[in-house]
């Protein structure tokens, strides 16, 4: 039996295309700054997002959390929605690498309004814990997918900047918004200050994420990855999987999100599925009936070829990817009707 494959959009495997890619990459040391491929992919990203500067480094955790680290000081507070990965899903790290505190904001499906944030920023009062960072999720994996509107992102990030308050966006996602919202790199590069960006999910590179950000900052951010021996060396064979996933595996993202709609719409009429999340991008979370649990319907999916994750007791998660097409949509449809 064929396994069809939808825990996470992580699954993906590199493409004959991308192997060529990284097989002919050229290489050098990139602890050194002379890994060509590497310089190629931070300048590329850099100035896609329009910011000075960008790292690689290998994961979208990795990312977020040398953000969190160079910004926020021992002692101070992110603030950022209570279903965000930085919170839930990096091991704690806000505490265990920066220090720092973190003030959780229960958002629209993960999603935070200028007016929450503005009421959430600590006083300039030596009782509290002072705010430093505000941290978006876009889109918001634990909100199914859901993406902000340009007009909140202006609203939030002119606040910020009127408060001085460090803005950083997980963007791991941010492809899969861009495609549902049509809104452009350069101008999330102008709300943010900081931006990670995920290869490895739906681009379909092996590995890799970027952080995008103005000079000093990436200066700060390379020290801090060198002290948690993140310094690579020919790291350019990666690089090159990423710079061919954005040149070639982006415009298909639609598809994905064409496929999720499906398995939404085929979900919907199964008797157990007690209500399904907002489809808006390539992630579909469906609560199940009451009185059943999601590790035992997993199970149960598992041993019909399917393979979701539990999101939660009461959910289960979805995520459509390159290496789910058309014929295992078929396939699909009928495992979960069998
Ligand atoms: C996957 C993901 C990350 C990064 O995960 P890694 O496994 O560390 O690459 C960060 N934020 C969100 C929202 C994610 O979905």
């Amino acid at each position: 039996m064929k396994f069809i494959e939808l825990r996470s959009d992580t699954f993906t495997l590199p493409t004959p295309g991308m192997k060529e890619a990284m097989f002919s990459a050229p290489l050098g040391d990139d602890v050194f700054g002379e890994d060509p491929t590497v310089l190629a992919l931070e300048n590329k990203v850099a100035a896609m997002f329009q910011k000075e500067a960008a790292i690689f480094c290998t994961s979208g955790t990795m990312s977020n959390q040398m953000a969190i680290t160079a910004t926020v000081s021992q002692g101070q507070e992110v603030i950022c929605d209570e279903l965000s990965h930085i919170y839930l899903y990096e091991g704690g790290g806000i505490m265990a690498n920066a220090g720092a505190s973190v003030k959780l904001l229960k958002g629209d499906l993960g999603r935070l309004s200028k007016a929450q944030i503005e009421a959430a920023i600590s006083p300039d009062d030596i009782h509290a814990c002072e705010s430093t960072m505000v941290s978006l999720e876009n889109t918001v994996n634990k909100g199914g997918g859901s993406v902000y509107s340009s007009e909140s992102l202006e609203e939030i990030s002119s606040f910020c900047r009127s408060r001085n308050l460090h803005l950083h966006l997980d963007g791991a996602r941010i492809f899969n918004a861009m495609a549902v919202t049509g809104q452009k790199p350069s101008q999330f590069g102008a709300w943010f200050d900081s931006i990670s960006v995920c290869l490895s999910k739906g681009l379909g590179a092996p590995i890799g994420s970027v952080l995008v950000g103005d000079a000093p900052f990436i200066k700060k951010v390379k020290r801090i990855r060198k002290r948690m021996g993140g310094g690579w060396r020919q790291a350019g064979m990666l690089a090159a999987a990423g710079i061919y996933a954005l040149d070639y595996q982006v415009e298909r993202l639609q598809e994905d999100h064409r496929r999720a709609k499906d398995i939404a719409q085929i979900c919907s009429q199964l008797s157990w599925v007690e209500s399904i999340l907002p489809v808006v991008t390539n992630i579909v979370i469906i609560k199940i009936q009451e009185g059943l649990h999601s590790t035992v319907k997993v199970a149960e999916l598992a041993q019909k070829g399917i393979k979701c994750a539990p999101f939660g007791a009461e959910y289960i998660r979805f995520v459509t990817h390159l290496g789910f097409d058309d014929s295992d949509l078929q396939l699909f449809e009928e495992y979960i009707q069998s």
